[in-house]
């Protein structure tokens, strides 16, 4: 007889296909464990009869073939292992992240500390939906931000430092959406094909690309699955205190009038998203916004 019949309602519990065994999801905030929490899940699957976990697309380790009445054992086994039940269910999933400005040379943002930070905050929150938030530092975007009911993305627009550019055309060869091109000597942009990646701020050899600033923005109602979506822009912001605002806002929305049942993309859909984006966008104070529009270089320049 278990001790709590509440643990199988919890969402790292699944049922499988022969039901006499379960599958035990982990809680690993932004996908980064330590090699001991990693040898303690593998210790940990030996003992209640795993010979091999699972590696899911949301940054966890799953221990198959559990048999219920060991649901309580490994589940305090797994939280003295800093590796407890994650979540599967209508709730707020493992949050996931790249790894950034930890180890990428692409990266815009600490997408790491900033991952755990929403996790701390949010994680398991029963929702009305389930609510999966990625995270990404650069456009690039290697864990699918745009496919996931909330997603960050960091970016880095180029501002150039006024009458100083030699033409050399490095910037032109780094950036891959074709977005500078040289002009009467002096190089150009065209912000309509900019997607604010700041590769050609860290290409310029005379150091005549600035960043406007390193900033977040944040999508709304994506969705892999069936009917994948991609999420729409809500805002973006300077600093992860204000993305911590921002997703705690959507995810009350949420809560408050998602109870339907549906996929938050569907009812994204039946919303004036507007007006949902301006009441979001005020709860932002305006020198936190990274709003505007990119300008192209000769009108920054002063040239
Ligand atoms: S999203 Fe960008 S920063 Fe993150 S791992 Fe991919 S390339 Fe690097
Ligand atoms: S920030 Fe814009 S212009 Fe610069 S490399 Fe990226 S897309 Fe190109
Ligand atoms: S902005 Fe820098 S890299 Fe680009 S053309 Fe001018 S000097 Fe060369």
């Amino acid at each position: 007889m278990l001790k709590d019949m509440g643990i199988h309602m919890k969402g790292g519990v699944i049922t499988e296909l022969d039901s006499e065994y379960c599958t035990i999801r982990t809680r690993v905030p932004a996908g980064v464990i330590s090699c001991d929490q990693l040898k303690g899940i593998a210790l940990v699957a030996e003992r209640y009869g795993a010979e091999s976990v699972h590696l899911t697309t949301r940054q966890t380790i799953e221990i198959p073939h559990i048999n219920h009445s060991d649901l309580d054992a490994i589940a305090q086994d797994l939280a003295s292992n800093n590796t407890p039940l994650g979540s599967e269910r209508d709730e707020v999933v493992n949050v996931i992240a790249c790894p950034g400005k930890e180890r990428c040379i692409f990266a815009n943002i600490d997408s790491i500390s900033l991952a755990r930070s929403i996790d701390a905050e949010l994680f398991g929150k029963e929702m009305p939906v389930k609510i999966r938030i990625s995270v990404s530092a650069c456009p690039n975007a290697c864990t699918s931000p745009l496919l996931n009911e909330i997603g960050i993305v960091g970016q880095n627009r180029p501002v150039r430092v006024p009458g100083m550019c030699t033409g050399c055309g490095t910037c032109v060869e780094y950036c891959k959406e074709e977005a500078i091109t040289i002009k009467r000597g002096i190089s150009v942009l065209d912000p309509s094909r900019c997607v604010e990646c700041g590769t050609c701020v860290r290409s310029c050899p005379y150091a005549l690309l600035k960043s406007s600033g390193e900033h977040y923005l944040i999508t709304v109602g994506g969705r892999r699955g069936r009917h994948p979506k991609t999420g729409r822009e809500l805002i973006a912001v300077r600093s992860p205190e204000s993305v911590l605002i921002v997703i705690e806002k959507v995810v009350a929305w949420v809560y408050r009038r998602a109870w339907s049942g549906r996929l938050l993309s569907d009812q994204m859909d039946e919303l004036p998203f507007e007006k949902f984006r301006d009441e979001i966008v005020a709860s932002i104070p305006e020198e936190d916004r990274a709003g505007g529009t990119i300008s192209d270089f000769s009108a920054g320049s002063g040239i």
